[in-house]
């Protein structure tokens, strides 16, 4: 399967075969590299809620945003809590979230829309971020699952807000991007207990750590895969990165930086039309 993550700039990548096939369509997920921050958030932080300077994180979003040519107050974001919650948003909400943490959407963890001009985006130190995509509906959708949102099944809800809205799973395409790898993300029974209400035990996505009782190493891509295809999507529809953000330094890692780091940003939106 080749690589859905492409390197476009030092600080982010993008979806490359989506930015080439669907016209307007941008979405991707920025690095650590080229910002203003300094410390723990060395230096392209995009979180509000990680006590760096607010300047610095604004002055991030704000290059990020230009070089998208997608203005930070066009994003909107949410402030996420590890939650299942899913909310549709409109080009009347731009700029909620975008440069102030307070204008956020609350208790969030999803967002979708069929607007145009809007940057759907959430932020990210090893948690999962999916993305949606309806060709056919002109529809976007991103979620932000750890390993408790992932359980949750927040993709799966993403599924089945949209089926309730007349978009079938089989016109779904999916795109799970740079997180904690399994080789990097070891977990203990409690979370394990969680995940196998999800599993059927034939293809489970984590493996015991050897010599460590009760010590696994869990997947969060083929959990949140498996998730995705059991709520309808087809397998063929879905990619997934091989990019790991503990395993590369060009990423901030909660694990691997003890909690002390900043948050790339995950993104995803269709530009405005030109008429002609
Ligand atoms: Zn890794």
């Amino acid at each position: 399967m080749t690589e859905p993550f492409v390197s476009a700039h030092d600080s982010f990548y993008i979806i490359k075969d989506w930015h080439e096939a669907v016209p307007g369509l941008v979405a991707g997920f920025s690095t650590k590299v080229g910002g203003s921050s300094l410390g723990h958030f060395d230096s392209l932080n995009t979180g509000f809620h990680v006590n760096d300077r607010l300047e610095d994180v604004c002055a991030n979003r704000q290059m990020i945003g230009g070089l998208l040519s997608f203005p930070a107050e066009t994003w909107i974001g949410a402030c996420q809590t590890h939650g299942n919650r899913i909310a549709a948003v409109k080009k009347s909400d731009s700029g909620k979230g975008a440069l102030c943490y307070d204008t956020s959407f609350a208790d969030t963890d999803g967002l979708y829309t069929e607007d145009k001009g809007i940057l759907l985006t959430l932020c990210y130190a090893d948690c999962v971020p999916l993305y949606f995509l309806s060709r056919q509906h002109e529809r976007v959708g991103t979620a932000h699952a750890g390993w408790k949102g992932t359980v949750l099944g927040i993709g799966a809800n993403m599924v089945s807000q949209w089926k309730q809205e007349g978009i079938e799973p089989e016109e779904i395409e999916a795109v799970i991007g740079p997180s904690i790898c399994e080789t990097c993300y070891k977990v203990d029974q409690r979370v394990i207990d969680e995940v196998r209400r999800w599993t059927d035990g034939s293809a489970l996505p984590y493996s015991p750590a050897a010599g460590e009782s009760g010590q696994f190493y869990l997947s969060l891509q083929k959990l949140n895969e498996w998730i995705l295809i059991k709520a309808g999507i087809p397998k063929e529809n879905i990619r997934s990165t091989k990019r790991c953000t503990s395993c590369s330094t060009e990423f901030f890692s909660h694990r691997r930086d003890h909690g002390k780091t900043g948050r790339m940003v995950g993104f995803i939106g269709w530009k405005e039309r030109v008429s002609s």
